[in-house]
């Protein structure tokens, strides 16, 4: 009889310490938003260590503010800004991640067939875009002229040296279109790293959903209406995959009743005119869903779709914009 109240005493102190330590673990959602690159990057973690947070997300906004000063063409002493000072001169030194970047945007560039195209810097500069907001619509002589500084072609990436060297002076390339998606991926490399499951990083719109939601569900992501502010055009459920976003109302200036966006048309020299207001893209890694929603605005729905329905473990919707109308084109798997 003793022997058998022991068993239960033992029992219930068991359970009462498996409780314990179980609520101990609830997971917890820590959010937490910086201002770098010239926009909103922010980490959900869900996590049953909360106390270890803060260590992770300094490494998180340590990492996030070396890669700016490889990247940022508004730091001088930048990476990229000391490619563009040497452009018709000297071939210039890359690091491991400035080539990592150049790889993918020329790959992009190929399967897009120059729609992406990273030399498109002087032309952001005419049209006013950069460095400052400040929209102008430039001469078709100026555009002209400028249009000899830009193309992919005049690129030279040398792997092995590991050198980069763009042909003509006054040449300037510009990563704004892939660069965000890039950091979010080295940020969640560090999230893996440091054995978080769960998270969400999201740079200006450019996303990767790590594990499941606080709901113990995939995170669901809001494709923004790009015309009613506020309203939501479509839901993804998303798990362990990127998803990056691309809008006309992001950044854009209109004269004389006619909208002009930050995504120019490398072929033309003028900002993209495809009908295309929105785009979001989901792959793997969040440096080519990026890089492909910007793509998409410049090759336009038909040919964005049929390109993207051949790309492995890609999916994603192009908006378009007709005659007042907004129409949703998506890829295969995405088609309700
Ligand atoms: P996103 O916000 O990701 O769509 O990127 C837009 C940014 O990409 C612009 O602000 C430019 O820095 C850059 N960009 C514009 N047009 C192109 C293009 N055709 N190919 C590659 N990058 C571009
Ligand atoms: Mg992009």
């Amino acid at each position: 009889m003793r022997k058998k109240n022991l068993f239960y005493i033992t029992y219930f102190l068991i359970c009462l310490l498996v409780l314990f330590v179980s609520g101990c673990k609830k997971p917890v959602a820590i959010k937490e938003t910086r201002l770098l690159m010239g926009t909103a990057v922010s980490v959900e973690i869900i996590t049953g260590a909360p106390e270890t947070q803060p260590e992770i997300v300094e490494k998180l906004w340590a990492e996030a503010e070396r890669l700016e000063k490889i990247f940022s063409l508004y730091i001088t002493e930048s990476e990229i800004s000391r490619i563009n000072r040497e452009a018709g001169r000297h071939p210039v030194s890359v690091s491991r991640e400035m080539m990592e970047v150049l790889q993918r945007a020329e790959e992009i560039g190929r399967i897009t067939g120059g729609a992406f195209d990273i030399s498109i810097g002087p032309l952001m500069r005419i049209w006013g875009f950069f460095p400052e907001r400040e929209g102008r619509i430039p001469t078709s002589l100026e555009i002209e002229k400028i249009m000899a500084q830009v193309g992919w072609r005049l690129i030279e990436l040398d792997r092995s040296a590991e050198t980069i060297l763009l042909l003509k002076p006054g040449m300037e390339i510009d990563l704004g279109a892939l660069a965000k998606g890039y950091v979010v991926d080295k940020l969640v490399k560090i999230l893996r790293q440091e054995g978080i499951r769960r998270a969400l990083v999201n740079a200006g719109g450019d996303i990767f959903c790590l594990g499941d939601s606080p709901g113990g569900q995939d995170w669901k992501i809001g494709m923004e209406h790009p015309r009613d502010e506020g309203d939501i055009l479509k839901v993804f459920k998303v798990k362990n995959r990127a998803i990056a976003t691309s809008g006309d109302y992001r950044n854009y200036f209109i004269r004389s009743n006619l909208r002009y966006s930050h995504i120019i048309d490398p072929h033309t020299g003028f900002p993209s005119n495809s009908k295309v207001v929105e785009v979001s893209v989901m792959a793997p890694d969040c440096m080519t869903a990026d890089a492909l929603a910007t793509a998409m605005f410049v090759m336009g729905a038909e040919k964005g779709i049929e390109l993207l329905n051949t790309l492995e473990e890609v999916e994603g919707i192009i908006v378009t914009e007709e005659e007042d109308k907004i129409i949703l084109h998506c890829t295969d798997q995405l088609i309700e």
